[in-house]
């Protein structure tokens, strides 16, 4: 009888240890930024994103089917949409459509980079309610596509330098402006720059790209908006799984037929998921925000030393953006096979497209691909790959001026550091700072966020406006 009642009095132990530590996981005392008006000239930047959607900065893998044209088109628009700011900086154009501006400083410590790129992922032209390219203004929205990703923070860079320079101000330390024409198809713009950083032994106090954004309704259990800044990216591996077969016609068939045998090896890896890594942007996220959300869910993330597994599980449920915040994910997305219907094919393949989290590496990930297929008919190899990010400091001075920033732009948001899931430019700059941070300069809808690389992309003016305030503010702290 006395062990029910100790099990009894071990249970209610647990269940008061929990809900305290829930109770008692509040959010830290933010000191509250008040929002301070910056004025400038509201309509310019309009003009100009809407001059910059004009410009088909359409890239593509195969360089034939890119409009060279359109690039050059861009870029030679710039002195015309922002002059103060190239009468001010010094211009550089760097092989892989790499455009550098540097903005002399007082001072000569280390500089701020502010990163963006101005080429464009294509459109199904046909699937768009309005045009993608004509730069069309209605309903309080510029339509194209662009306008999210990220000509606007294109725009918001240059117009918010163009304005300050007006104003006679001179940055503390040089600002760089590093832009890419070939970010969405992975080309070299981007480390053509930090080449060119390194050469000159440049280390930069500060580095800004695209990545997260003001977003809601992102993390359980959490209304607030959370403007989320990338400290760290995961990395990428394309898969190829190859069966070979001595082929044959298709009305004898042996067993074993080399389609099936891929099947069997995407269906393991599909129900043995890569295991979770909380790595220490993943934790920062959950510290941050769990403390924000609702009580039920703070038991989860205040206890994380005793339910580990309900995120996992959670994750493994749900998947998409939670999950790939804990784990290497794997998505197939190619298959091969007979060209004929009536042919065994010879070989067969299968290509997943892999997001590796901090803590994993190529290697190890592909080792692991190998154990669980566990078949040596399959030959698993690397196509393309690159390692998780480096993380970036969040205590330390760069990360307060954005921080800081993004609570004086967007008062009232929970600013977290997170873990960015797709890929940038700016894992390139891991070489030579870890002071990288990710972050769109605007609040986005789920809507808005969809349409970034789909149908109807389309800005609000305000966001617009919203993004030259927030590089006007960060400008200043530099
Ligand atoms: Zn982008």
């Amino acid at each position: 009888m006395w062990i029910v009642y100790i099990a009894a009095a071990v249970l209610a132990l647990f269940l008061g240890v929990i809900s305290i530590r829930a109770a008692c996981f509040r959010p830290k005392k933010q000191t509250s930024v008040p929002y301070q008006d910056v004025t400038f000239d509201r309509q310019r930047p309009i003009d100009a994103l809407q001059q910059l959607i004009r410009c088909r900065t359409v890239s593509n893998v195969d360089p034939s089917k890119e409009d060279d044209d359109q690039f050059q088109k861009l870029i030679s628009l710039l002195p015309e949409l922002y002059p103060k700011v190239f009468d001010t900086c010094s211009v550089r154009q760097l092989p892989g459509r790499a455009l550098l501006l540097r903005w002399p400083g007082r001072d000569d410590a280390a500089p701020t980079i502010l990163m963006a790129h101005y080429d464009v992922v294509p459109v199904n032209e046909e699937e768009w309610t309005k045009p993608p390219f004509e730069g069309l203004i209605e309903d309080g929205h510029l339509w194209g596509r662009g306008t999210l990703d990220t000509k606007a923070t294109v725009n918001g860079i240059l117009s918010a330098a163009d304005h300050l320079i007006g104003q006679g101000f001179q940055p503390k330390n040089d600002i760089w402006f590093a832009f890419s024409g070939g970010e969405e198809v992975n080309g070299p713009g981007a480390d053509n720059i930090v080449d060119y950083f390194l050469r000159h032994d440049i280390h930069p106090a500060l580095v800004v790209d695209e990545g997260g954004a003001v977003v809601e309704n992102v993390f359980p259990g959490v209304k607030k908006p959370c403007g989320l800044i990338g400290i760290a990216e995961k990395g990428m591996m394309n898969a190829q799984y190859l069966v070979r077969s001595s082929g044959g016609h298709a009305s004898a068939p042996k067993p074993g037929g080399p389609i099936g045998t891929l099947a069997k090896a995407c269906v393991r890896l599909e129900k043995k998921p890569f295991k979770m890594r909380l790595s220490p942007p993943a934790r920062m996220m959950f510290e941050t925000l769990g403390r924000h959300s609702s009580f039920g869910y703070r038991i989860i993330f205040a206890n994380l030393w005793c339910f580990r597994w309900a995120i996992d599980l959670l994750g493994k449920l749900s998947g998409g953006e939670i999950d790939a915040l804990i784990r290497t994910t794997v998505a197939f997305t190619q298959m091969e096979g007979s060209t004929a219907r009536n042919v065994i094919p010879p070989e067969a393949r299968l290509v997943s497209n892999m997001r590796l989290a901090p803590g994993d590496t190529v290697q190890s990930a592909l080792g692991y691909l190998r154990k669980t297929v566990a078949n040596d008919r399959v030959e698993i190899t690397v196509l393309e790959s690159f390692e998780p990010s480096r993380i970036s400091q969040v205590n330390c001075p760069a990360w307060d001026k954005v921080a800081a920033t993004v609570s004086a732009t967007w008062p009232g948001c929970i600013v977290s550091p997170y873990l960015m899931v797709q890929c940038s430019d700016s894992r390139h700059y891991g070489r030579i700072s870890d002071h990288v941070y990710r972050f769109s300069a605007m609040d986005m809808t789920a809507q808005e966020r969809a349409s970034i690389h789909g149908n109807d992309e389309k800005i609000r003016l305000e966001s617009i406006n919203k993004a030259v305030e927030f590089y006007i503010r960060l400008i200043q702290k530099c």
